[in-house]
């Protein structure tokens, strides 16, 4: 079994008491059972003083693009309809995308005290002091602000036992090289669409490993490798790397049409193909 002990040890060591983190985990990676599940794994943390951000997207807020709004490199496929809910998303929704998000997201959420970003489809969330100020931050038209925000605090990347295709804030690098986010649609609160701001592809970031050498400290619990990223160095130096060489992001998918449509830099957000 893995003990609280063994958890609060890693933070020790990686000495990161008090500090502002974004945490992507599997549980499983442990291979054994962890002692209190994973309530305990955020508990550990939250007693150390640290502040806890996590993705909690939810993918189920989708909608098809209204008529007419039809961005050109957008990585979509416009002929495919995809089946809507067409539910409403506030901050105080539960929804979460769990198979894809895994179970210690799932629970965070779940937390009374938790505090939900305002952005239907790739929301963030995020518990303890400084919570509010960075979560607060973010908007469907400016998915990654939280993360941003991350960086303003010294904070913290934590792969817990996964690896760097779950690094969302290299989305973020992408921006920062000068590449927009996809458009997406969700209902706004008055259950009109609206446009959403979203990553792309991340399988591509595993290319990138060969230049986090030195960047990460690691630590082993039981089966599960964590590797802690300084934030602010990580995103300037990715940024770097993918204007130095953009094809960096592509996936092992030749075909992949998020891939191709970001290396190209994005959407053109204000050109509609069917202006052209
Ligand atoms: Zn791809």
């Amino acid at each position: 079994m893995i003990t609280k002990k063994q958890i609060n040890d890693a933070i020790k060591k990686f000495n990161i008491k008090g500090k502002c983190i974004i945490l992507h985990s599997s549980l499983k990676s442990f291979g054994d059972v962890v002692e209190g599940g994973p309530l305990s794994i955020i508990n550990v943390f939250i007693d150390n003083g640290c502040t806890l951000i996590t993705p909690t997207f939810s993918y189920e807020f989708l909608i098809n693009p209204p008529e007419g709004k039809k961005y050109s490199r957008n990585g979509y496929d416009y002929s495919v309809k995809i089946t809507e809910n067409r539910e409403i998303f506030t901050t105080n929704s539960d929804c979460i995308s769990k198979n894809e998000m895994g179970i210690i997201p799932y629970t965070m959420l779940h937390m009374k005290e938790r505090i939900r970003g305002y952005h239907p489809v790739c929301s963030f969330t995020g518990i303890g002091p400084f919570a509010s100020e960075i979560i607060k931050t973010q908007k469907p038209m400016d998915v990654f602000a939280p993360l941003r925000e991350l960086a303003l605090f010294n904070g913290y990347i934590l792969l817990l036992g996964v690896n760097l295709n779950k690094l969302t804030a290299l989305h973020l690098a992408e921006q920062m090289a000068g590449r927009n986010m996809f458009i997406r649609w969700a209902l706004n609160t008055d259950g009109l669409p609206m446009e959403v701001e979203c990553g792309g592809c991340s399988e591509g970031f595993l290319n990138l490993d060969i230049f986090f050498n030195g960047i990460d400290k690691k630590i082993t619990i039981g089966k599960s490798l964590w590797r802690l990223f300084p934030i602010g160095s990580l995103l300037k130096k990715t940024a770097r790397i993918i204007q130095i060489t953009p094809q960096i992001t592509h996936c092992h998918d030749i075909k992949c049409i998020k891939c191709a449509d970001m290396i190209a830099g994005g959407p053109e957000k204000y050109r509609e193909m069917s202006n052209k």
